[in-house]
């Protein structure tokens, strides 16, 4: 299996990959509740995933995670869903989390990702494909066009001519994220944390049940989402 990871490569591999395909992917997510059943990690994970095996079967380099976003705390309202962040500030003591929810403050995430754009330019990287957790997604794709005049580069993400059918991380915790973790990590996956009651709704999930998520939808998911990205790479370097 080829070593795609930045970690990973020793520096003649790393300027191999560079020199065939100066492509770099910055899996993006925050650290937050997804459910009993999935981990506080699942957002990088996810996009990390889909990073691996794009570069796998395209090139390019797959940075380290970005497992910090730019959230913010909302006071949750009774009666309301709960989203991530949101269920973790919630007030209501029977819904209180133990604290292992963070993130950081939206401008200090752009002066992150800035700060690994500004490296990966001065690496000889030519184009960044990021993605991963809605606010995260989000931040990436309104600040586009004015890093790719800033720093010189082509930058891909999950952009409103993709989004529709775009199938990767698209619910929170739900069928969608829960199925593309049993693809891709089944082990960290643990369905038996849900009820098995149906009329009992899974507290902070967003989306389709999680107990109807399955490895293969998972998997359909993730090979849509491939199949809207590669072209994409592809006609960049036609
Ligand atoms: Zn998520």
């Amino acid at each position: 299996m080829q070593k795609v990871l930045y970690a990973e490569l020793l520096p003649h591999e790393f300027r191999a990959r560079l020199a065939a395909r100066p492509i770099a992917y910055l899996p993006l997510g925050t650290l937050e509740w997804h459910g009993e059943h999935l981990p506080l990690g699942s957002d990088a994970i996810q996009s990390e995933g889909l990073m691996i095996e794009c570069a796998r079967r395209y090139g390019g380099i797959v940075m380290p995670p970005i497992h910090l976003g730019p959230d913010r705390a909302r006071p949750a309202e009774p009666g309301h869903m709960l989203y991530g962040m949101d269920y973790a500030a919630s007030t209501t003591p029977a819904r209180q989390l133990d604290g292992s929810c963070y993130w950081v403050p939206k401008g200090l995430h752009v002066m992150i990702v800035d700060a690994v754009l500004e490296q990966l330019k001065r690496a000889g990287f030519r184009a960044v494909f990021a993605d991963g957790h809605g606010p995260s997604r989000t931040s990436w794709v309104e600040n586009l066009e004015e890093r790719e005049a800033r720093f010189g580069l082509k930058l891909f993400g999950v952009t409103k001519d993709i989004a529709s059918q775009w199938r990767s991380q698209v619910d929170h915790a739900a069928r969608n994220e829960t199925s593309l973790m049993m693809h891709l990590r089944p082990e960290l996956v643990d369905l038996k944390q849900l009820s098995p009651d149906r009329a009992v709704r899974p507290v902070g999930v967003g989306g389709v049940d999680p107990r109807d998520a399955t490895p293969e939808y998972g998997r359909e998911c993730f090979e849509r989402s491939l199949d809207l990205l590669l072209p994409l790479l592809k006609r960049w370097t036609a």
